[in-house]
């Protein structure tokens, strides 16, 4: 692996912003949201369904168009590219979906499969190019060459997702969008997947955005955590603070919920009630005052900022305001 500065930005997300039409008015479901991810870094994002973190994740690949904001990548801003441009920078922004099944074609074979990207972006010159490469992405995600003629409906889901990996690897990317990857998967294979991915990250200095609604699944994994409720980003720290200090009321909610192993050491849920907030034309209010047992006057009236409360600590909440 060459050398990375693990220092230097590799995305930089500003003020990004994803409003679907409806009948009803526009859907707020990215609003705002500011962050970066460092070379060979992970950034966890984790928050319910419908929060905005896979909308996040698809506008920052361009596979849904912002509304608005800056996407930066390797100090280009991706957002200013044309049609064909987009299609070559891809080759470095992958994503691995959720549910490998859905994502594969059901007519190809686990080579075709994996060779799929390649032929698109026409990266190799030659068939037994493309045949060599393939067989080396089987042996780096751990699928047998045995398989290479088999359909996906032959494999169970953690294979489907080393199909899922080996061609997200396939064009060489720097960066990947991981959608809830293990989200689908039987708890023993969640593991293998993780180990893989994080075998994988330090073998080839990959920069990874992974997505998920369960924040047990990124503690070991993230250095950085970001916490997303109703498309905004309401608290982010690096993986160890939000464990130790998480401030956000929503952020302690979610903790919570987290089984202890160790039954001596018991913590009380925080059971969330009250309604969740429309993300429909949202008004500039704390959208979790309504099921926040904290909240005043001023988080019904007043919207709040993130604030950094500690060094790389950011938190938006009104209760932060003395901090
Ligand atoms: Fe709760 Fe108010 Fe903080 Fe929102 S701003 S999380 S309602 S205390």
């Amino acid at each position: 692996m060459s050398e990375i500065n693990t220092n230097k930005p590799l995305l930089e997300v500003k003020g990004l912003k994803k409003y679907f039409s409806t009948k009803r008015g526009m859907l707020h479901a990215v609003d705002d949201v500011t962050f970066t991810i460092n070379h060979g870094k992970t950034l966890g994002v984790v928050g319910e369904s419908g929060c905005g973190k896979s909308t996040t994740g698809r506008s920052i690949l361009r596979l849904l168009e912002p509304t608005g904001g800056d996407v930066i990548f390797d100090g280009e801003d991706v957002l200013k590219l044309d049609k064909e441009q987009m299609r070559k920078k891809r080759q470095e922004m992958q994503i691995i979906f959720q549910d490998p099944f859905s994502s594969l074609n059901p007519r190809k074979t686990i080579a075709e499969t994996i060779a799929e990207p390649m032929n698109i972006h026409g990266i190799l010159k030659s068939k037994d190019e493309v045949d060599a490469r393939v067989l080396e992405l089987m042996d780096t995600v751990g699928l047998a060459r045995r398989l290479m003629n088999v359909y996906p409906h032959e494999l169970d889901g953690g294979r489907r997702q080393r199909i899922g990996i080996a061609r997200a690897l396939s064009l060489n990317p720097k960066f990947i969008v991981c959608d809830e990857p293990v989200s689908a998967l039987d708890v023993s294979i969640q593991a293998q997947i993780l180990n893989l991915l994080e075998d994988l990250q330090e073998e080839m200095g990959l920069t990874y955005m992974f997505i998920t609604h369960d924040l047990s699944v990124v503690n070991h994994f993230s250095d950085d955590i970001a916490v997303m409720y109703l498309g905004k980003l309401i608290e982010k720290a690096p993986a160890d603070e939000l464990f130790a200090h998480p401030t956000h009321p929503y952020t302690q909610a979610l903790l919570s919920a987290i089984p202890e192993p160790n039954i001596h050491k018991k913590t009380e849920r925080i059971l969330l009630k009250g309604e969740i907030t429309s993300p429909i034309e949202p008004k500039p209010v704390c959208r979790f005052a309504q099921r926040c047992n904290y909240a005043t006057d001023k988080c019904r009236s007043q919207e709040p900022q993130l604030k950094e409360i500690s060094p790389n600590h950011f938190v938006s909440c009104f209760l932060c305001d003395n901090m």
